[in-house]
């Protein structure tokens, strides 16, 4: 696997031993030790991916995702504590793409990064067509979805969930299959994150989030977006 990362990381032995093991797996790794250090980095070198710790030196982790986001969708893996707000993290707000709580596996970590290169490749290339539902429209070549005359901003993963739903009108995916489908993880996801981001999926997208037109919750089974 190929690829630049950016580690922002101040715990220097933990640092270090990620440093060495994705560079194991074929990636060329940064290290910053601080949030000022890793936004520096930024304006030399423009990574494929950044694993960001959320306790930094000088700027911290939240401030560094607003900072960025204001100018860049580079996909994001927050390194948390227990009990962070994962909403505020996965939110449009931070928007990171993906949360891992300390201390975590190696293996995760990896898998995770493999996910999101993968599916960043695979929306390069695209599918020519814009799915239409009500006043909801999903453009595939753009990525943009737009509720009437408004576009409605949306994280990369939040549109990644919308557009692969969206794509399989009518058909009911459970929470483990969309963790397969759109984050591509192999192995024991957290079927929570599914359903916050199906939350705030329908905080944007629906006139009424607690009776969703759109995305459909099949209960005992999951999720489907509404058939035409
Ligand atoms: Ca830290």
């Amino acid at each position: 696997m190929h690829g630049k990362i950016l580690l922002v990381e101040d715990e220097k032995t933990l640092a270090k031993a990620l440093k060495f093991s994705l560079e194991k797996e074929g990636f060329k790794v940064e290290v910053a030790y601080d949030g000022e250090e890793g936004l520096k980095a930024l304006e030399l070198e423009t990574p494929d991916l950044i694993i960001l710790d959320l306790m930094l030196p000088k700027i911290d982790g939240y401030e560094f995702c607003r900072r960025l986001r204001r100018s860049s969708d580079i996909p994001i893996i927050m390194l948390t504590a227990r009990n962070e707000d994962i909403d505020k993290i996965l939110g449009l707000e931070l928007g990171a793409d993906d949360y891992l709580t300390k201390p975590f596996n190696t293996r995760e970590l990896l898998a995770r990064i493999k996910a999101i290169l993968r599916r960043a490749g695979q929306a390069d290339q695209g599918t020519k067509k814009t799915i239409r539902m009500g006043n909801l429209q999903v453009d595939l070549i753009r990525h943009r979805v737009t509720l009437g005359d408004r576009e409605i901003p949306l994280t990369s993963r939040e549109y990644a969930l919308i557009s692969f739903l969206a794509s399989n009108p009518g058909r009911v995916y459970s929470r483990e299959q969309l963790l397969e489908q759109v984050w591509g993880y192999d192995f024991c996801g957290d079927a929570r994150t599914v359903d916050v981001h199906i939350r705030h999926l329908r905080e944007k997208i629906e006139e009424e989030p607690a009776e969703p037109r759109y995305i459909l919750t099949v209960w005992g089974a999951g999720y489907k977006f509404k058939e035409a």
